[in-house]
């Protein structure tokens, strides 16, 4: 964690869920004690299909939603693509752009993904960007210079830990049970940091960087001591109320 840095925890429920899912949300929303609410900022990010019942089923309760994916226009004639105003629209507050998933399946470069988070600052939504390696690029010692690029060109000048947020991904670490060593781990999300701090200045000192990849409650607490590390994107371990309270409260606990 960094000092004087509100954690955040980011449930990204992928392409899971249908309402029978909303049992989950709801038991998330009501786990979500003041105390808890007051440590960390919880954020479910269901599919589009659930985005505004689950507003509508955590309005006046602390957690919050978001988005997985927009588009970078307003509106026009892309089928099947929703705004980032659309989403606004539902009341959510956040979106993921650049998951890896969407870089690989869609063919998202880093240029898509700052105009996807650009779009998320038109309509007021705070952009969740993710960066990550793949198993090649962390094998050849490429990870540094990976995540340098997509950082340089994935987050748009101009933000800030008002906006947005960085989550760092290792391709390979998603899904899979695996995830980097403790020291790994530390000496990327410093490196994230000071790349950040070098583009946005003070902005880049205060901006929330997430780690995402295999977390669970059984690795969250030792996850979170890493400095820089200031909160968690979580993929399966979101989907069972249960464990992601569980995730939040090792946050609270900290
Ligand atoms: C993710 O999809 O962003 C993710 C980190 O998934 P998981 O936690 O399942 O590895």
């Amino acid at each position: 964690m960094t000092p004087d840095i509100i954690p955040l925890v980011a449930g990204n429920w992928k392409m899971n869920g249908a309402r029978d899912q909303l049992d989950q949300l709801a038991l998330m929303s009501q786990g979500l004690d003041d105390d808890l609410a007051d440590a960390v900022d919880v954020v479910v990010c269901p599919p589009t299909t659930l985005l505004y019942v689950a507003t509508t089923l955590s309005e006046d309760t602390p957690l919050q939603v978001g988005a997985q994916d927009c588009h970078n226009e307003q509106s026009g004639a892309h089928t099947g693509d929703i705004s980032a105003e659309m989403i606004k629209d539902c009341l959510a507050d956040y979106c993921i752009v650049g998951h890896s998933e969407r870089r690989t399946d869609h063919g998202e470069s880093d240029y898509h993904v700052a105009g996807k988070a650009q779009a998320c600052w038109r309509a007021g939504l705070t952009a969740i960007i993710c960066i990550g390696e793949t198993e090649a690029e962390y094998d050849a010692g490429m990870a540094q210079a990976v995540l340098k690029r997509q950082i340089l060109s994935s987050v748009p000048e101009g933000a800030t830990e008002d906006d947005t947020i960085v989550a760092y991904e290792p391709v390979w670490a998603i899904g899979t049970g695996k995830t980097p060593s403790p020291e790994d781990i530390r000496d990327i999300h410093a490196f994230i940091r000071e790349t950040l701090a070098e583009k946005l200045g003070g902005h880049g000192e205060r901006m929330r960087i997430l780690y995402g990849g295999s977390v669970k409650p059984a690795n969250a607490a030792e996850l979170m001591s890493i400095l820089n590390v200031d909160g968690a994107l979580v993929g399966g371990a979101s989907l069972k109320a249960e464990d992601f309270l569980a995730i939040c409260e090792i946050y609270r606990d900290m």
